[in-house]
C-alpha cells in the first residue's frame, strides 16, 4: 500500500470502534432496520457488520473498496442535500488498506448473494456464491495488521476493555438516534447488548437507558420557522438530584444533529451551564446531564465536511442554533444566574 494512502487511511480508522461506526453507517445508509455487530478479541481479530439493507449493485460491487469510490453523491453540489452518513467513499477503501476484508452481499434483483475478498487497495481477489440473504456483512479481520505500533497502543486489556464499552457506547448513541432499527452486539461470540425496533425517540430512551432514567425527564421542542431548524429532545426535569440526572462523563449526553452523533463543545457546553445551574449543582467536567438533544437542519444549513470521521459539524446559522437552545434550555429551567 502507497505510504499516503495508509496514512489517510489510517486518519478514518482509528480504532476498532472507528470502525464499527463506519460499516454501521453504510448500513444506515442502505436503509437496513436489522443490523449485527460482532467482535473477537475486541475487534483485533474480527469485526463484522451484519445488515438486512439494500446490498451493494452488481455495478458497484467491483468499486466499493475503491479509494474514494461512493454510490452516494455525484457532485459537490449534492453535499447541500445531502441525507446520508458516507459521501466521500473512504471507509471501506480506508479498512481494506488496514485490515483483511470480505463483503458478502445480495439486493432484491440478486437471485444469490456472493461473498467477496478483497486485496489491500480494495479490488476483488475473488467471489464464490454464499448462503446469506438479502443485506451485507462486511467483516474485517486481523485489524491493523501492518500497523504494528497501533495494534500495540490498543492491544493493552485495559484498552481493549474500553474500546468495548466506547462500541456499546457508539451503538447506544445510535439506537436513540434510529428508534426504527434493531441492533445487538456480541462480543466472543456471547450477545452483550441489543435493542429492538421501536417507533419513537421515547421508546428508543425506555428502551436504551431504563424506565428509571426515563422517567426523570422531559420532553422539549422548539422550532425556528425561517431557517426550519428543529430540536426536539429529552431533559432531566428540572427539581432532580445531581445523583440521578448527572454522569462523571459524557456518555449518556446524546447529541445528534440529522440523526448523526456529534460532540460539539458549544452545544455540550450551553447543555451543562443550565442545568448545572439549575439543579444547583458545579458545573465541572465531571459532571454530565443525562439527556438526548436532536438537531435536524436543512442539510444546506450544516456541513459535516470537516474531520474524517465526521463527528464534528459546522453550522451556517450557528446563532440560530445557539439563541433556539438557549431559549428551549430557559424556558424549561429558567434564565442563567449572573
Ligand atoms: P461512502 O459511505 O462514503 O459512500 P464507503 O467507503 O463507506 O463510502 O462505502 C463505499 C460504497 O460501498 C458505498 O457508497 C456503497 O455503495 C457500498 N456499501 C458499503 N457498505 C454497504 C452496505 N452495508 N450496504 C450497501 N452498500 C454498501
Ligand atoms: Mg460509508
Amino acid at each position: 500500500v502507497a505510504t499516503s494512502h495508509l496514512l489517510a487511511s489510517s486518519q478514518v480508522i482509528t480504532s476498532c470502534v472507528s470502525v464499527v461506526k463506519e460499516l454501521v453507517e453504510n448500513s444506515l445508509d442502505a436503509e437496513a432496520t436489522s443490523i449485527d455487530i460482532k467482535l473477537e478479541n475486541s475487534g483485533f481479530d474480527r469485526i463484522e457488520v451484519r445488515d438486512n439493507g439494500l446490498g451493494v449493485s452488481k455495478g458497484d460491487v467491483q468499486f466499493m473498496g475503491q479509494p474514494h469510490f461512493t454510490s452516494k453523491i455525484s457532485s459537490h453540489f449534492d453535499l447541500d442535500t445531502l441525507k446520508t452518513y458516507g459521501f466521500r467513499g473512504e471507509a471501506l477503501g480506508a479498512l481494506c488498506s488496514v485490515a483483511d476484508v470480505t463483503v458478502v452481499t445480495k439486493t432484491e434483483e440478486d437471485k444469490l448473494s456472493f461473498v467477496y475478498t478483497l486485496d489491500h487497495c480494495g479490488r476483488i481477489l475473488s467471489s464464490k456464491p454464499s448462503p446469506l440473504g438479502q443485506g451485507t456483512t462486511v467483516a474485517a479481520t486481523k485489524l491493523f495488521k501492518n500497523l504494528p505500533v497501533r495494534k500495540q497502543f490498543y492491544g493493552s486489556a485495559k484498552r481493549k476493555k474500553e474500546e468495548i464499552k466506547k462500541v456499546e457506547d457508539l451503538l447506544m448513541a445510535f439506537s436513540i438516534m434510529q428508534p426504527g432499527v434493531r441492533f445487538s452486539l456480541y462480543h466472543n461470540h456471547s450477545l452483550i447488548w441489543q435493542k429492538i425496533a421501536v417507533p419513537d425517540f421515547r421508546s428508543a430512551l425506555i428502551q436504551t437507558l431504563g424506565n428509571s432514567v426515563f422517567n426523570m425527564m422531559i420532553y422539549v421542542s422548539k422550532k425556528d420557522e425561517e431557517t426550519k431548524i428543529f430540536l426536539e429532545g429529552f431533559l432531566p426535569k428540572p427539581g432532580t438530584s445531581s445523583q440521578q440526572a448527572c454522569r462523571t462523563n459524557p456518555d449518556r449526553c446524546f447529541v445528534a444533529v440529522n440523526r448523526r452523533p456529534v460532540h460539539l463543545k458549544e452545544i455540550d457546553k450551553l447543555i451543562r451551564q443550565h442545568i448545572c445551574s439549575s439543579l444547583g449543582f458545579e458545573n465541572s467536567k465531571s459532571r454530565w446531564p443525562v439527556c438526548f438533544l436532536s438537531i435536524d437542519a436543512p442539510p444546506s444549513k450544516m456541513d459535516v465536511n470537516i474531520d474524517p470521521n465526521k463527528s464534528t459539524v459546522l453550522f451556517h446559522c450557528k446563532e440560530v442554533v445557539s439563541k433556539l437552545l438557549t431559549s428551549l434550555l430557559e424556558s424549561t429551567y429558567g434564565s442563567l444566574e449572573k
